[in-house]
Order: structure tokens, then C-alpha cells, then sequence
């Protein structure tokens, strides 16, 4: 489902990413299979004043061996009445709340065969993003109320009795009685509308095709959609009244993915019509949901507003577009048998989100800009509390915790490295197979394999099974290498790359590398285990393993290799010098290698490089400025940076240049806020000007300027400054813009500003969708005082959170800690708020912390050396 929001530059934010939950292995909650769904009819009537709905739904069953009951799913529903066809008597209804169930128990066993079963109830509409929820919002007129479903991963139980598991699908027919005058929006298209006495409408949508539960769809509100055919299908972007203009990037971009997409699966996608919905409002966690026919966005997500969204906003809503598409095939017509493979449904959409979005926007340079999300989650999986990408569900709690990075971005790259290991064309083969056997049927991820497997040229099986079934980093080691007679004979084997003492167990993967000389051709070779194993490759010169960078591994050179590399360094592909760049700071942080190698080689990169190399460096030396907060040793640090980084902001400079890539734009917004940081005075008093210029004339300032001129303005800022930038966050027109401004306010370096800004967290001016996140703001700079601030609150501060997200708030503001007292913090709340079992993101937390703190105990000084040997 669900497409988090990740800046894909920014490894900033990737720190405060949230976190998952390693299932511990019970017993699996599922329902029994002597009775199965073959087809709902459902009816309601929203009371959206009251927050309560009607229903009444009548299910075709397969009854498949005598049974006295029928179980299923339903959660925050009450069931009126009850009865099956043809049986006298109505069925005795007993509820289980923990498994979220309802049984009808009959006096004696059904026969086997159809039934049809009938049932009455009425539920909630909640104000959150589960179930049937209402978002409200301002509009020309007043306060208005939308209405829409989120079901994955199993809240369709919260609308409808049903059989809430993603491997029982069935059809639907779904209608709804409304006030006249609401766009009423489903799966399908409405296929009949009557009126009824007191001025409603009801609405028939037509049958939807096989499907899963969570997939199924309700919307309806003051809605416009703009709309165009393509390939003979619908294509719709709905949005609230008024915002059709900022839609035109969306149904440009649907437009242009739905026959890509037709073509690269073999297969056209089968609904008549494909809306893409764009919800008022923003959740706190969540991004966009991809319901069959009819995919959801919180707003930020689907609409481009060319006051304030940036070419990296572009970036991002391309993907998620791209990536909740990719889903209509992956995921809604091929849908995984149990959430055990959620990784496939999304490590799949994320990968063919990044081909797709390359495809039509290769200046974007996705895959390069995709190296730092994999070099993100490759330290998280070496760290402990990890978990492997095929991991046991067991219940509801549980599949909600594997919605992680390990399933979404890990599985990005493991899709990917059998990609590169298999070819493109048999790769797309396979996936052609495997759409055409398992259309509207349910699999598990051997099954995608093998269709592959019959395509490749090399065989699979193995490699795929040890990149998902155990966790962890595999690391490729260079040993030795000689030239001789045109070629390089290479000694290499393969070690488990680990940085918590717990998580070091030896580990064996067979893994597919290709090792290249800079400028030669590629071999492609198997490394497995411990034992050396020689590698022959054309050509002399330096050495690359896993070019292109393709593989899910850590490389690691010896000294004289990476040396070479660094004096050939700006004749590398910017693929291998972001892949040389993220190996050697890890290692160097990790104590594989000493930290001077990874500084000398911040001295190799030319100015011209790629603009996605160049933001990479720029955030890994904010990540090192980070560590040093507070210490001394800080200011020398920051003048190197600043040596590192003038040259490159003197070449992007401070306003856009004709023909400019989007990337150089988003490189220049990097750049204006490291130099800021790192105290470049000029910056600072720059911005400072541009402020005062932009608050007489906003509108002669582009999207992109404007946001890093306030975001660097809001880190230094004085208080008048300060106060001003609150007066716009109240006076803001639109909600994103509210929560934009809010969330400036918290990033102010001033202590005292800092406690201004969580002060207003809790003072009932910024709304409860906002206030959290001016927190999340401050733990960038101060997390030790926004963990503080949210454990004093936590009362509060707990009804402004979703309910499935409450838990990951607090360990998710520690990612810049590196206080070990931090982690007593944690603990005791852990202790005295969250279940045992539920404890995983606090576990990998503290794992973080924990690293950071000996990163910066031990690494900081070698740092240090270095930077005084250069002084020389
Ligand atoms: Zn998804």
C-alpha cells in the first residue's frame, strides 16, 4: 500500500524514518476455510453528522464441508440481524473482539453448497485513516466533510462482516444512499443512481472484478475530476472543488505510466476506469493507498502547486504515482496469499515505480538518486533488530509492523539485483508469465520465481532465496589483485557485513557481482562464503566490484585498491562513485577501515561531478556534523565542510540557471541549507536579505527558492524572524502549507525558540494534525529535548497520533541521539506504554544509538587527526 513520504536525497530524513517490528513466530490468526466468500452485495447509508453508518450486506458462501457456523471478520460493527437463506431459524451471533471475529452458530450442520447469507449492522466512521473515515477541511463556504475507506491492511472488517484475509477474494457490488449533489466514487464507475424521498441519491457502483478485501474502495464529497481516455480506459484525478489545476501534472503522468504499464506486464489493465483521489488533509504516517481502480493520496502526494511544490516534490509524486499503479497489476491482480510476502506487493511496486519513473524521466536519474535509500537500508540491516524480507505474520498487529523499510526498500534492491543478475527482457518475461497463470488468483513469492527461473538464462532459485529468507548485509571482500597480460585476476570471497556485536553471526549468501577494470567490460561472477575464489576480469587498472552497483551488498577494497580508485576517481560512472562513496563511509564508521580513506576521498570529487553525487556528499557531511554536535572539535570540522562545499555552491550559485537539471535545483537546496549549518556566513546574511526581499513580494520567489530560503531562515532564525514565521503559519491558506510553516517553526537551532516551538504543540493553535510533527521537527536538532517534551505530554500528545502509528512516535525521535542516557528514556516508556510484543521499533532504536554514540566516541577523533594533518 502505502507509499511513505522519502525525500529521495535527503538521508536526513531517512534517520527519522519509521521503524518495524520483527514477528516473533506464534500461532496464525486466520479463519476457518469451511465456508468461503463467492460474492458481497452491500448497501449503507452514511450519517457522516453523527459519524455513524447503516449497512446491510448479503454474502454468497460456498459452504465446502458441514459446519454448524460461519466465522468471519468484523471489527466495531454490530450485527442487527442475521439469517440464511432458506433456514427457519436465525443463527446465534457471538462476537471475539481479539481476533476481531463474528461467528453465526446454527442449531444444526449446513449442507455443502451455496448459501446465501444476510446481515444487518451498523458501525463508525472514524476521523482517522481506518475503516470508513471522514476528513473534513475548509472550504469557500465553510467547513466540509469528505468521506473515504482505508482497509489494508485489514479494516475492511470495520465497514463490512466479511472475510478480511488478502488470499479470499471475491466480487462486490457495492451501493451507498447519499445527499444529492456528492461525487460518489468506488472500484467502478456507478452504474445506476436513484432518487429518494428527502433529497438522497442512491447509488449502485457496477460489480467490481475478483478481489481482496482490503482493495475495496468507497469514496464521496465536494469533489472535482478531471479526466481523459487512454488505451479505452478512464483515467481521472479527483480532487476538492477548486484544485482541478493543480492536478494536470497527475493525469499527465497516469497518462503516459497506464500504457507502459499495459506493455510491461503483457497484460491491459482490466477496470473500465482508473481514478486517482486525492484526499483533503495529511496522515501522519501514510502516503497513498492502491485500491483497485480508485488509489487514494493524501494530497501532498497526488497535487502539484506551482507556488510550493519544488522539482523534488515532482520527483516524489511521479514515484508514488508510478508506484500505486504498478500496484493495479502487483499486488491487486496478482496478490500474495498472506501478508508473510507484503514484501513482494511492495518491495515490486517500489522497484517498477523507480523503472517506470526512469523510463519517462531519465534526467531524474532515479536509480542513482535510488543509492542512498539502499545505502539507508543496508545500515539498518546490519544493525540488530533486523529481520529478513519473507518474515512470519501471524496476526493483524503484526502484518501492520511489516509495513518497513526492510520490505519496501531492501525488497527495491533485491527485485533489482535479480534484475541485473537475470537481464531485463527475461526478467520482464518471467513477470509476463507470471501475471498471465496467477491473474485475480493469490501466490507466494517461490511462485514469482519460478516463472522467472523458466525465462532465465542462469538460475535463481538460490540466490533469491538468500537474499530474502535471512537478514542482513552480505559484504564482497577484495583480497588481492594482479594484472598480468591485459587482465586482472582478482582473490575475493564474501563475509556478513554487521555493526552490533549481536547481529555478526557468519552468514553465507550466493551472490551474483559484477567485477570490472575502470573502462572494461563487466564479468559476471557468483561470490559465495569465506573461501577466496579467483575472479578474472579484461583489462588493468583500478578494480570495481558490484560496477553499476546493482547487487545488495557491501564492497570492501583493500588499501591499495581503494587508493587507486580515489586517484581515478572522477573517471568512474557517478554509479560507482556513489557506490565507492557509501561503502567507504560505513566501513569507516564501522571500524573496516580507517576514516582517513573515506576523507581522502571527499578530496577526489570534482566540482562537475553528478548533481546526486554531490548531494550525497553533502548529506554525509551533515550526518558527520550531527555527531559532533556539542563538541568542541565541531568548529574544524565544519570548516573543512565548508571547504568542500563553497566550490560547488559557487558553481550552482543562488538562483536557477536556464536549461538547469531538476537535480542541480535540488543540489542547490542542499547546499544553501549544509552551508547554512555549517555557518558560512555569507549564506546566512544571503538569506537573510532574500527574506526580507520575499516578505515584500512573495510571489516574485519560485517554489524551490522559497523553500529553502525559509527552511534556512526558520534554522537561524532571531525572534522577530521567528514571530513572523508563525504570523504566515496561522495565516497559511491551505493545510500543507499550515503543517509546512508549523513544522519550520521546530527547526530553529535556538534553545530557546525550541521550547517556543514545543510549547505550541500543546497550546491548541497549530491542529492536532499539525502540532506532532513541529516535534518531529525539533528532534532533528534537539532530540533529546523532543523526547523529553513527548514523554511529559504523552497524554496529550497521544490523541493528536493515529492509533496505528502512536507507537512508532517516540523511538522514532531519537534518530539523532547519540546520548546513552536516551536509551534508559526509552526504555522506562516502553515499560510503562507499549505491549512487550510491540516493542520492536524501541529495540531498533536503541540499536541506533548505540552505534551513533561509538561512531562518535571512537571515529570523531580519527576524524580529528586527519583534519589537523591537513592544516600541514
Ligand atoms: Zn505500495
Amino acid at each position: 500500500m502505502k507509499e511513505f513520504s522519502i525525500p529521495r536525497l535527503s538521508i536526513a530524513v531517512l534517520l527519522l524514518f519509521a521503524l518495524a517490528t520483527n514477528a516473533t513466530a506464534g500461532k496464525r490468526v486466520v479463519l476457518p476455510d469451511a465456508v468461503t466468500p463467492e460474492h458481497y452485495r452491500i448497501e449503507f447509508t452514511p450519517d457522516s453528522e453523527a459519524l455513524t453508518f447503516k449497512g446491510s450486506v448479503e454474502i454468497d458462501v460456498t459452504v465446502r464441508r458441514a459446519t454448524n457456523s460461519i466465522v468471519l471478520n468484523a471489527a466495531d460493527l454490530v450485527i442487527d440481524s442475521a439469517s440464511l437463506a432458506g433456514e427457519a431459524k436465525a443463527p446465534v451471533v457471538s462476537y471475539d473482539k481479539n481476533i476481531e471475529t463474528a461467528t453465526f452458530t446454527f442449531d444444526h450442520p449446513l449442507t455443502t453448497g451455496a448459501h446465501t447469507l444476510k446481515l444487518a449492522y451498523h458501525g463508525t466512521i472514524y476521523q482517522s485513516a481506518s475503516g470508513l473515515f471522514a476528513l473534513d477541511y475548509q472550504g469557500p463556504k465553510g467547513r466540509l466533510r469528505s468521506l473515504f475507506t482505508q482497509f489494508e491492511n485489514s479494516d475492511a472488517r470495520r465497514f463490512v462482516p466479511c472475510w478480511d484475509e488478502p488470499g479470499i477474494k471475491a466480487t462486490f457490488d457495492l451501493s451507498a444512499t447519499l445527499p444529492a449533489g456528492l461525487m460518489p466514487l468506488s472500484n467502478m464507475p456507478v452504474a445506476s443512481t436513484e432518487k429518494i424521498p428527502g433529497g438522497l441519491t442512491r447509488v449502485h457502483f457496477a460489480r467490481s472484478p475478483k478481489m481482496s478485501s482490503y482493495l475495496l474502495f468507497f469514496g464521496a464529497g465536494d469533489f472535482e475530476r478531471a479526466h481523459r481516455m487512454v488505451d479505452g480506459v478512464d483515467v481521472g484525478i479527483v480532487v476538492k472543488r477548486g484544485d482541478t489545476a493543480n492536478a494536470a501534472f497527475a493525469l499527465d503522468a497516469a497518462a503516459a505510466l497506464l500504457p507502459y504499464y499495459n506493455e510491461y506486464f503483457g497484460m491491459p489493465y482490466p477496470l473500465p476506469k482508473l481514478d486517482l483521489i486525492a484526499g483533503p488533509g495529511s496522515s501522519q504516517f501514510f502516503g497513498a493507498m492502491e485500491n483497485w481502480g480508485a488509489i487514494f493520496y493524501f494530497e501532498q502526494f497526488l497535487l502539484i502547486d506551482a507556488r510550493l511544490s519544488t522539482q523534488s516534490d515532482r520527483q516524489g509524486v511521479y514515484n508514488v504515482i508510478a508506484h500505486e499503479m504498478a500496484h493495479q497489476w502487483f499486488g491487486d491482480l496478482v496478490t500474495m496469499a498472506w501478508w508473510d510476502d507484503l514484501w513482494l506487493n511492495e518491495g515490486f511496486a517500489s522497484w517498477m515505480a523507480n523503472k517506470a519513473t526512469d523510463h519517462f524521466n531519465p534526467e531524474w536519474k532515479v536509480w542513482l538518486q535510488s543509492l542512498s535509500s539502499k545505502q539507508a537500508v543496508m545500515q539498518r540491516d546490519a544493525r540488530d533488530g533486523t529481520h529478513p524480507i519473507i518474515t512470519t505474520i501471524d496476526d493483524v498487529a503484526q502484518a501492520t509492523s511489516a509495513f518497513d523499510d526492510i520490505t519496501y526498500t531492501k525488497g527495491e534492491a533485491v527485485i533489482r539485483a535479480l534484475e541485473f543478475h537475470v537481464g531485463e527482457a527475461a526478467f520482464r518475461a518471467g513477470v509476463r508469465r507470471y501475471m498471465r497463470d496467477h491473474q485475480y488468483g493469490n501466490t507466494v513469492t517461490d511462485e514469482l520465481w519460478a516463472e522467472i527461473g523458466k525465462e532465465s538464462p542462469v538460475p535463481i532459485m538460490q540466490i533469491a532465496h538468500d537474499l530474502t529468507r535471512q537478514a542482513g548485509v552480505p559484504m564482497v571482500n577484495m583480497l588481492s589483485s594482479r594484472c598480468d597480460g591485459g587482465k586482472t585476476t582478482l582473490s575475493v570471497n564474501q563475509t556478513h557485513y554487521a555493526i552490533d556485536a549481536g547481529s555478526t553471526a557468519a552468514r553465507v549468501w550466493h551472490l551474483p557481482v559484477k567485477v570490472a577494470t575502470l573502462g572494461s567490460a563487466p564479468t559476471a561472477t557468483i561470490v559465495s562464503g569465506a573461501a577466496p575464489a579467483q575472479v578474472v576480469t579484461a583489462g588493468c587498472g583500478p578494480v570495481i566490484l558490484n560496477a553499476g552497483q546493482g547487487g545488495y551488498l557491501r564492497s570492501k577494497y583493500t588499501h591499495e585498491g581503494l587508493a587507486a580508485i580515489a586517484a581515478r576517481y572522477a573517471d568512474l560512472s557517478p554509479d560507482d562513485q556513489l557506490g565507492v562513496l557509501n561503502d567507504t563511509v560505513s566501513l569507516g564508521n564501522a571500524g573496516e577501515l580507517p576514516m582517513s580513506d573515506y576523507l581522502d576521498l571527499t578530496k577526489s570529487i570534482p566540482a562537475t561531478a553528478d548533481p546526486v553525487v554531490l548531494s550525497t556528499l553533502v548529506g554525509q557531511l551533515r550526518q558527520l556534523d550531527q555527531l559532533y554536535r556539542g563538541l568542541p572539535s565541531q568548529t574544524a570540522f565544519r570548516v573543512y565542510a565548508r571547504r568542500v562545499l563553497k566550490p560547488l555552491f559557487t558553481r550552482v550559485g543562488w538562483d536557477a540557471r536556464t536549461g538547469e537539471s531538476d537535480n542541480t535545483a535540488i543540489l542547490r537546496a542542499s547546499l544553501i541549507a549544509a552551508l547554512g549549518e555549517f555557518g558560512e556566513r555569507d549564506v546566512i546574511a544571503e538569506a537573510r536579505t532574500r527574506f526580507e526581499r520575499y516578505l515584500a513580494k512573495p510571489a516574485s520567489f519560485s517554489a524551490s527558492t522559497r523553500r529553502s530560503l525559509l527552511g534556512r531562515v526558520a534554522v537561524q532564525a532571531d525572534q522577530p524572524e521567528w514571530d513572523k514565521l508563525r504570523q504566515m503559519a496561522k495565516a497559511a491558506p491551505s493545510e500543507l502549507e499550515r503543517k509546512e510553516l508549523y513544522e519550520l517553526l521546530g527547526s530553529a537551532e535556538s534553545d530557546d525558540l525550541t521550547r517556543q516551538a514545543l510549547a505550541l504543540v500543546i497550546s491548541g493553535e497549530p491542529p492536532p494534525t499539525v502540532a506532532p510533527s513541529i516535534i518531529r521537527s525539533v528532534s532533528a536538532r534537539h532530540p533529546e529535548a523532543a523526547l523529553d517534551f513527548a514523554i511529559a505530554h504523552w497524554e496529550k500528545l497521544s490523541k493528536m497520533l493515529e492509533a496505528s502509528s502512536g507507537l512508532r512516535f517516540v523511538p522514532g525521535l531519537t534518530g539523532n541521539s547519540t546520548n546513552l542516557k536516551t536509551i534508559d528514556k526509552l526504555n522506562a516508556f516502553a515499560a510503562a506504554h507499549v505491549p512487550e510484543n510491540a516493542r520492536q521499533d524501541y529495540v531498533l532504536a536503541i540499536a541506533r544509538i548505540r552505534y551513533s554514540a561509538k561512531v562518535r566516541a571512537m571515529r570523531l577523533p580519527e576524524v580529528d587527526r586527519w583534519l589537523a594533518a591537513q592544516a600541514h
